[in-house]
């Protein structure tokens, strides 16, 4: 779906004023919910059936594509569904190069399901320059980027990987869920497809899952919108509606928790307790430089290392009072995560520590509650420490 570029208006007015509601001669200023499953033929708008199409993606759709300045976008049930759309253009014996520390549901999709269709993938760490090599030698179909990672926070260099991949005509997929167009715009650096779960910081409620695909080529616009009908992975109409209602507030929400953010990831740094912490707008992030050149801002993830046994880590984890332990993260509410035995729970011991993942790392999705009271919380456990 295409926004209209006929006026360029800032971000904040960008995800209000989403234009159409489909529900002309009513004055509504939201749009309403179509939960219609099929549609009356030879309509104006050109419905047909909701797994199709729907008003609903539509606005959500054209949304997507105003925050991200781009062309396409294509809206799914989940990000796993957007990432399944993704990998479904793909055939068997072709290669992905993936970065190693992709989300772990797609390794899981990688590993144990596209596998099956004997797609290949090759796992590589491209926060290091010899990988480029590899883009010359494997002649892979597809690179597979997220930056920054789960849960270790590495910046990957996107433009330099691209321009890379250009040469070839490489598509390069980017996962941008940590930081939405907001922060981070992966095809302004020359990706082919941004990728993001929607569920996170673009809804921002945590009562909605969704994914979407943004990209400026028509092809794989045709190809999303294929895969979102012929493999069922339409979202519902509620849940769009649901999350075009988010992400009305994505820039408001987004500074306060950057805000929170960077504040308390400089004082969690000078914490006793703490052995470090990774936040990539802190200048002791080893890609700091890099992290300031392609974010606007450092996120609102930090990831620390707590000077404490699994045990102490998980009472740690359970006792604050504003964080809840659970997965997922870009919500309103402060949640925390302990990698080791949640989001990465299936990897074996090898891979979590090739990954640098242990029983005292700590991954916080910081909210939009007071400062003051996130840094009390974190500070009254962390005293408990020592
Ligand atoms: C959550 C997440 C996904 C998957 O999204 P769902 O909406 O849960 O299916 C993909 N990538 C990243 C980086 C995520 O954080």
């Amino acid at each position: 779906m295409q926004p209209d570029m006929s006026f360029n208006p800032g971000i904040s007015t960008k995800v209000i004023h989403h234009g159409k509601t489909y529900a002309d001669n009513t004055g509504t200023v939201m749009p309403p919910i179509f939960p219609s499953s099929t549609f009356s033929h030879g309509n104006p708008e050109g419905f047909d059936y909701t797994r199709s199409g729907n008003p609903n993606f539509r606005i959500l759709e054209s949304i997507l594509a105003s925050l991200e300045e781009c062309k396409y976008s294509t809206v799914f049930a989940s990000g796993v569904s957007a990432i399944t759309a993704i990998a479904s253009s793909l055939k068997s014996g072709d290669l992905v190069l993936c970065e190693e520390n992709l989300y772990g549901c797609t390794v899981r999709l990688f590993e144990q399901v596209f596998s099956k269709f004997r797609l290949q993938t090759k796992w590589l760490d491209f926060s290091r320059t010899d990988s480029l090599k590899l883009i010359d030698e494997l002649k892979p179909s597809m690179i597979w980027l997220e930056s920054p990672t789960n849960p270790l926070l590495k910046i990957i260099d996107l433009k330099k990987i691209c321009n890379k991949a250009k040469e070839s005509q490489t598509p390069v997929v980017v996962d941008n869920t940590f930081s939405t167009a907001i922060l981070q715009r992966p095809l302004d650096f020359g990706a082919t497809l941004s990728l993001t779960s929607t569920t996170k910081y673009i809804n921002g409620h945590s009562d909605a899952l969704g994914g979407a695909v943004c990209t400026q080529d028509l092809e794989w616009e045709d190809q999303m919108k294929f895969a979102q009908k012929a493999l069922g992975l339409q979202p519902s109409p509620f849940d769009c509606w649901l999350i075009t209602r988010g992400i009305k507030t994505l820039p408001l929400r987004l500074s306060k928790q950057v805000e929170n953010a960077f504040a308390l990831a400089n004082a969690l740094g000078a914490h006793p307790s703490v052995e470090w912490v990774r936040y990539p707008f802190k200048s002791d992030h080893p890609q700091y430089e890099l992290a300031k050149s392609q974010m606007k801002s450092g996120g609102a993830i930090i990831t620390i290392r707590l000077k404490a046994d699994q045990k102490q880590t998980y009472s740690f984890c359970k006792n604050l009072r504003y964080f809840t332990m659970a997965e997922s993260l870009g919500g309103v509410e402060s949640l925390i995560c302990h990698p080791a035995t949640m989001t990465h729970a299936s990897l074996n011991i090898e891979t979590k520590k090739k990954l640098g993942i242990d029983e005292s790392l700590v991954r916080l999705s910081i909210g939009c509650e007071d400062f003051s009271d996130l840094k009390e919380d974190l500070n009254q456990q962390l005293s408990q420490l020592m």
